[in-house]
């Protein structure tokens, strides 16, 4: 430490920059430690050399309600946009996630379940009988 500092905060992560940066908006002196060869801990992300943008520590995403962290975050770069939609493979079949009641029906039909009234489960009504 070379200069004098008001506030030493230790690991760039998320909690730590964001302390680092709100103490410094607010006029103090701060001086962040971290350990690691980069900033932004685990959030970090590296360039491939085709460009490709590689999350080093696993993939990340944003996500929150609040306009005044979404003001906050968006100081500091630029987001993309993206819709997330769970599947799953059952049977080499990509499904939804979690399991519908259409996906229950097919599978029914398939393997030839039976209902304890004893018929197939083809459509949500049952059958006049
Ligand atoms: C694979 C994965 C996926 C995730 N996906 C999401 C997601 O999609 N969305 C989401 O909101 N969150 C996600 N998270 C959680 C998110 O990464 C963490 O909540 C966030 O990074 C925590 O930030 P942090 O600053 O508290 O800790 P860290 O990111 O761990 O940062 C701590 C920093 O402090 C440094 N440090 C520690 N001790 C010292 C020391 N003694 N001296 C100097 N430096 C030190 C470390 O090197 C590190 O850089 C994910 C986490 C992982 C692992």
């Amino acid at each position: 430490m070379t200069a004098h500092v008001d506030y030493v905060v230790v690991g760039s992560g998320l909690t730590g920059a964001t302390i680092a940066r709100v103490l410094h908006d607010a006029g103090w002196r701060v001086q962040v430690l971290e350990r690691r060869a980069h900033l932004g801990g685990n959030v970090h992300e590296h360039r491939h050399p085709s460009g490709i943008r590689i999350h080093t520590y696993g993939p990340h995403y944003f996500r929150t309600n609040s306009e005044e962290l979404w003001a906050f975050v968006n100081r500091f770069g630029a987001f993309h946009p993206f819709v997330a939609e769970v599947r799953t493979e059952v049977e080499g079949a990509v499904e939804a996630w979690p399991v519908t009641a259409d996906y229950i029906r097919r599978v029914a039909v398939r393997r030839g379940v039976r209902n304890s009234l004893g018929y197939l489960r083809t459509s949500r009504k049952p059958p006049s009988l």
